[in-house]
């Protein structure tokens, strides 16, 4: 069965009330395309965002979840108030999750484990550092966050993982393709479920690199930050996973 190209857009902590234009803007480009489109909005646009998209070919997403469902947790939302808002996906363990927050793999799995329990698609973002991977030793990094980092699948939870070299996130620099091709490579071998499982590749996505990233075989999509904010950009993204 082909796995369907999932685009994903991440606008991390930006994005006004004034902003909601851009799901009107990107809503025939989604509707046109075979990708899957998902736009993850800071957590005070969600249910604007997912009212705006009602009826169109664009999901909406959070960008991280308390790993419990309620409680006295100052400030944190849980996966199913995410869900409540309109969400279908959750990001966790984005690397700046990860080093803003000091999450733990085991933090990251427990909130994977509470998106699944809310009946929502968690996206789990592995990756590695620059000295990691200068140091050589980028797969076993990213194999000790896979291991550490997935939930207990069962066979009918679905499971997306984004491949995102740290040093490539926001920095204009993006894994070469080779590299790219090997670690999805890699990943996909290392996964539980690998034949149905999306690996989505980020860092530093952009409209004049998207087609070469995308036509690699284990690649089934991209998780965009930069490049989403802006509807041309993102659009064109968008036109360029054609298939
Ligand atoms: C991200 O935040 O997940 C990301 C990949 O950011 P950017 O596209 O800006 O590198």
């Amino acid at each position: 069965m082909p796995r369907t190209v999932m685009i994903a857009g991440n606008w991390k902590m930006n994005g006004l009330s004034a902003d909601l234009g851009f799901f009107d803007t990107i809503a025939p480009v989604a509707r046109a395309s075979a990708a899957e489109v998902l736009v993850c909005p800071p957590a005070t646009l969600l249910a604007a965002a997912a009212g705006r998209c009602s009826g169109e070919a664009i999901l909406i997403g959070g960008q991280d979840c308390h790993a419990e469902k309620s409680g006295a947790h100052t400030g944190d939302i849980s996966a199913p108030m995410l869900r409540d808002a309109g969400a279908s996906h959750v990001i966790v363990g984005h690397s700046e999750r990860r080093i803003d927050h000091a999450e733990s793999d085991a933090d990251v799995r427990a909130k994977a484990e509470a998106v699944l329990a809310a009946g929502l698609i968690p996206i789990v973002c592995v990756g590695e550092t620059r000295q990691e991977r200068e140091a050589g030793q980028a797969e076993d990094v990213v194999r000790q966050q896979l291991s550490g980092s997935l939930p207990g699948v069962s066979q009918n939870s679905e499971l997306v993982i984004a491949y995102e070299p740290v040093w490539a996130i926001g920095t204009g620099l993006t894994a070469s393709v080779s590299d790219v091709a090997s670690m999805h490579a890699f990943i996909r071998s290392a996964l539980p479920e690998p034949l149905t499982t999306r690996i989505l590749y980020g860092g530093s996505v952009k409209p004049d690199n998207a087609a070469a990233l995308l036509s690699l075989a284990d690649v089934d999509g991209a998780l965009i930050g930069g490049a989403s904010l802006k509807a041309s950009d993102f659009t064109s993204i968008i036109e360029a996973a054609g298939r």
